[in-house]
């Protein structure tokens, strides 16, 4: 027999014992049929009484208590149990769900959180990152989009990103499917920006735009383009000589002594103009990788007066009036190598391009902002407007003038170099005619005096010069 089947008997004999009693009561006592519907109706009564008491009861959330439980029918009580159980159960899920929420609510806070350091870093990021749905429309950018693209706030929010790029060429790019290869245009509020810019398809149809800047890239690109060809180009004549030279002795075309030493005296000129650029081109490859070289406190005063011996003996015959002023004890704390070769290619220009006899000053001064060293000459000084372009490599002011006298078109390029990788930088003026004037200056952190030396003196005022 089920549960439930013992139930309702149980119900059904508590129900009809009282009934059975009072019909035999009536049957024996002949008190008529009024009694038997008397105990029917009490019965009932309190019935309805117990199902009240219970109902409240679970209404207000109270248990049953064990004397009420003890005047329960079996009915009753299996309600009540049965009540009490499902009151547990629904605490336990009220519980539950509660804790389901409080931990929802700190998945959201994650996701949020995960959301805004995702567009934080993508912000971050220097290339210009705009999210498109499938209509091409604007959904969100970074910061740089903002700037590169000129996305301003929520009024070009869902505006197509064609309203930006009004050239056919992005029109064409964008309505394709094939986003293989990058396109390059100019940055629509920096015309004189290029950008790279490639189309990304994600998620439902939703595209990422994302531009780069690679203005830096391309000018990078054509220096080097222009590098290799003016590179090739100056060795290419050098070589041409000493091509023709050899060829002529191999055919035994000269067999005159004194032929045969010309022609050797011009290759072995040649050769040493290809060794010169060869290694001015390697220091400028090394200083370009930025290698750090190994630092010492160079002397000023021993490097300028050993520059000044050598400028003497490669002024030989020209004679020049080389002197030298400068303040006592300084150091400077840089690789040996790239200070000589800094101080001794301007050294080198004032001899080469200063006439016999003419006058060449080298100058090295400290103040508590730094130091400065200067070469100044009476030569014959420069245009003004080559002055910008004069540590540019190759360039020359007068190209047969500067290979005549053993140029490369470098050394100026490896002075301003070196001077960058310091901190520093480069003053020229200039008069032609009159003379140039060439200063460097060095910051406070590369200058060392020796305590004996402590009274600083400012940088010392050379000629005036137009620059
Ligand atoms: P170069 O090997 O030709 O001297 P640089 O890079 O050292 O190359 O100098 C570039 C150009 O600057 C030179 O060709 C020359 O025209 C000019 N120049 C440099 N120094 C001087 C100077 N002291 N007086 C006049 N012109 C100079």
């Amino acid at each position: 027999m089920t549960q439930t089947n013992v139930l309702l008997v149980k119900e059904v004999c508590v129900l009809a014992l009282p009934i059975a009693v009072a019909a035999i009561l009536v049957f024996l006592l002949d008190k008529g049929t009024a009694l038997v519907i008397w105990v029917i109706g009490i019965e009932f009564g309190l019935y309805l009484l117990q199902l009240y008491l219970v109902l409240r009861r679970s209404e207000q959330s109270l248990p049953v208590n064990q004397s009420l439980e003890a005047v329960l029918t079996p009915l009753a009580r299996h309600f009540v149990s049965t009540l009490e159980i499902s009151r547990q159960e629904a605490s336990e899920l009220s519980v539950e769900v509660g804790r389901l929420k409080i931990r929802a609510a700190n998945r959201k806070n994650k996701m949020t959180t995960l959301v805004r350091d995702f567009r934080d870093s993508l912000s971050a990021l220097p290339d210009a990152i705009i999210a498109l749905d499938r209509n091409n429309r604007i959904e969100w950018w970074n910061k740089a989009a903002g700037e590169l693209v000129g996305l301003s706030g929520p009024v070009d929010q869902k505006k197509r990103i064609e309203v930006f790029f009004l050239s056919a060429q992005f029109r064409e790019y964008i309505a394709q499917d094939d986003f293989n290869d990058p396109i390059e245009m100019k940055a629509p509020t920096y015309p004189e920006k290029l950008l790279s810019i490639r189309i990304t398809p994600y998620g439902d149809n939703q595209r990422l735009f994302r531009a780069e800047d690679i203005t830096l890239v391309k000018q990078l690109e054509s220096v080097r383009q222009d590098f290799v060809a003016n590179a090739s180009h100056e060795l290419r004549t050098p070589l041409t000589v000493v091509h023709g030279y050899l060829e002529t002795l191999i055919d035994q075309k000269v067999s005159n002594p004194e032929q045969v030493r010309n022609a050797m005296e011009q290759m072995h000129q040649q050769t040493t103009r290809i060794k010169g650029i060869v290694e001015d081109m390697l220091t400028l490859a090394h200083l370009e990788r930025g290698e750090t070289a190994p630092k010492e406190n160079v002397d000023i005063e021993d490097l300028v007066l050993r520059i000044r011996s050598e400028a003497i003996s490669l002024s030989g015959e020209k004679a020049h009036a080389i002197s030298t002023n400068f303040d006592p004890g300084y150091f400077l704390t840089w690789n040996p190598e790239e200070v000589h070769s800094l101080f001794s290619n301007l050294v080198i220009n004032a001899v080469k391009y200063t006439p016999p006899r003419g006058e060449i000053i080298l100058d090295w001064s400290g103040s508590s902002n730094g130091a400065c060293f200067s070469v100044q000459d009476t030569g014959i000084g420069i245009e003004k407007s080559h002055i910008s372009r004069l540590t540019e490599r190759f360039y020359r002011v007068d190209v047969a003038r500067s290979r005549e006298s053993g140029g490369t078109g470098l050394g100026l390029a490896i002075v301003k170099h070196i001077l960058g990788r310091m901190g520093g930088d480069l003053e020229i003026t200039s008069e032609p005619g009159v003379g140039s004037l060439f200063i460097c200056h060095f910051p406070a952190d590369l200058i060392r005096r020796s305590s004996a030396q402590e009274n600083m003196s400012r940088c010392h005022n050379p000629v005036t010069m137009s620059g």
